[in-house]
């Protein structure tokens, strides 16, 4: 990934990255946030689609609990649950 990407070439990126989050590993994953921080993109509903604790795309099996308008995922890989506000 080159480093002088504007950030419309990053966020482009960001978004193609995110396109197919399941076929990602969790070191991908930790580069292309590395990436949005650094162009201070915001990943919004993207940062939904891995594990917070240890960066691995959630497949789609995982506990997901709805409870008070927060969305709680359980991480297959961690065990860690990832919370999110519900908009
Ligand atoms: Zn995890």
């Amino acid at each position: 990934m080159k480093s002088d990407l504007s950030k419309k070439e990053a966020q482009q990126e960001i978004e193609t990255f995110f396109l197919n989050p399941k076929d990602k590993s969790s070191k991908e994953i930790k580069k292309i946030k590395r990436l949005a921080a650094n162009k201070k993109i915001s990943l919004k509903t993207e940062r939904k689609k891995f594990c917070k604790y240890c960066f691995n795309p959630f497949s789609g099996k995982e506990n997901v609990r709805i409870k008070n308008k927060v969305k709680s995922v359980e991480c297959l890989n961690c065990k860690k649950v990832s919370r999110w506000r519900m908009e």
